[in-house]
């Protein structure tokens, strides 16, 4: 049923063509530097625009921009792991439109190209639920073109079809995870799927940033098949890197990161790398009853874990008057927002109340603090920031890292979901598209991904 439905959608038709994302406000005049990013015909000249001073590095990384096109065949590993609904339909397209970017600088250049992501987990077997072909007719529609879809990824159908390819046009493979070598755990599997993939094309492009800490095939064994055919980033995985890596080993300061979210495990790496690089570190979410615990002070029955409390006393020690606590807490009586409410001092929570948001001094102090910042990393909601009233001391640091001058960084996940909620994400300076990769890259890790990639 599904093969049939896929195999008649040959050419993906073009209904309604719109150069607007469906759930995404597009940068503001603010932000003029990423309105260009995402308006210019040309190719974006990343340097001449960033706002921060950079120093060279030495590992920095060969773009797109640097390599010749024309008439060769491009194969961009994008990141279309994009939210569906019920009925299958694309409910926040960000990471499509985050990779024009690239596709169109190939396009313009006289390539062709080829994208190929995964969606989902369908675990090494094909199933219609995580097919691209929502993501190849939304990729039509932004384009304004025709894009070809391929029913497999290195099958008969998309060896025609890459055979086929012309000048200007542009292919969508399957799901890469129909594949059980994508993720496979013997080298020797995922170098076999690779050599295959590799095969299609002249040029390999990485601009799948949300995709970047792993592994997979796509991501590292196919940049090393291409040998010494060019092996690159895309623009997107250039500008999180600039933001995300590059721009923290050279900040500008004051230097503030806030840190919020349920869990201190989660965080235990990032928090112990940015006490290494920043002036401050503000901790707010359910993660800061932990911390209370590992001062023997009262949480109630707030969320916190008991067994990481070593953890919290170790980064309490190390961090000493750089982290920073809250100062009150707004509870609760139930996970409501209906629920009976007190405010009381940090560390004195009453059994038979939560903690669910830093309290109304403690957002004072933090606002306050932020407005004097130089440069802001924010990952993790400062309570339970999808229940309003809960909502109000994530909502005060949004609006106050908004309102600032400063270089502001928001990390992928959570807080990137709450900074567009609330409507702040046009006027922060960048909002990472990856969870995971971008909380590794605040750890300070390489990505092999990455390393693998052609030096400038
Ligand atoms: P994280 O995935 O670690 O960034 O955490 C985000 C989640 O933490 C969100 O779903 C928030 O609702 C939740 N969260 C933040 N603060 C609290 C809190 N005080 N109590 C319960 N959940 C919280």
């Amino acid at each position: 049923m599904q093969e049939d439905r896929n195999l008649s959608f040959d050419f993906v038709k073009v209904t309604d063509a719109k150069y607007t994302p469906l759930n995404y406000v597009l940068p503001q005049p603010q932000t003029r530097a990423l309105d260009f990013f995402f308006h210019s015909d040309k190719i974006m000249p990343f340097n001449n625009f960033f706002p921060f001073s950079r120093k060279k590095t030495p590992m920095a990384k060969k773009t797109i921009a640097s390599v010749d096109v024309n008439n060769k065949t491009v194969f961009i590993r994008v990141d279309f792991n994009v939210p569906l609904d019920d009925n299958g339909k694309i409910t926040d397209d960000r990471r499509i439109v985050m990779a024009l970017p690239t596709i169109k600088s190939v396009l313009e250049r006289g390539g062709k190209v080829i994208l190929a992501s995964h969606l989902g987990r369908p675990k090494g077997t094909p199933d219609p639920k995580y097919t691209m072909h929502p993501t190849a007719v939304r990729l039509a529609e932004l384009l304004d073109q025709p894009v070809i879809f391929a029913t497999d990824t290195v099958g008969q159908d998309a060896q025609a079809k890459v055979a086929a390819l012309k000048t200007g046009e542009v292919l969508v493979l399957e799901n890469l995870r129909y594949q059980p070598d994508e993720e496979s755990k013997k080298d020797e599997e995922k170098a076999a799927f690779a050599a295959k993939l590799a095969a299609f094309a002249d040029v390999y492009v990485n601009d799948a940033f949300g995709t970047c800490h792993r592994t997979d095939a796509s991501m590292y064994a196919v940049p090393l098949a291409m040998g010494s055919k060019p092996k690159v980033c895309g623009f997107l995985v250039e500008k999180e890197i600039k933001y995300l890596s590059d721009a923290l080993a050279n900040p500008q300061r004051p230097f503030v990161a806030i840190i919020g979210g349920k869990k201190v495990s989660d965080k235990i790496n990032v928090i112990e790398n940015l006490l290494n690089i920043t002036d401050m570190v503000l901790i707010g979410g359910a993660m800061a009853y932990t911390f209370s615990l590992a001062k023997g002070e009262k949480v109630g029955g707030s969320l916190t874990e008991p067994d990481k409390v070593n953890l919290a006393k170790e980064l309490l020690a190390k961090g000493g008057d750089k982290l920073i606590l809250p100062l009150d807490t707004h509870c609760g009586d139930e996970f409501s927002g209906t629920c009976n409410k007190i405010t009381v001092k940090a560390g004195e929570i009453p059994d038979g109340f939560q903690g669910f948001d830093i309290g109304p001094e403690t957002a004072k102090k933090y606002v306050g603090i932020v407005k004097e910042a130089k440069t802001v990393v924010w990952n993790g909601p400062m309570g339970v920031s999808e229940i309003p009233p809960f909502d109000a001391g994530t909502k005060a640091v949004a609006q106050a890292i908004a309102e600032s001058n400063s270089i502001s960084i928001i990390g992928g996940g959570d807080s990137a979901e709450a900074i567009q909620r609330l409507g702040f994400a046009d006027k922060v300076s960048h909002v990472s598209t990856g969870g995971g990769a971008s909380l590794e890259m605040l750890e300070g890790k390489k990505f092999a991904a990455v390393e693998v990639l052609d030096n400038e």
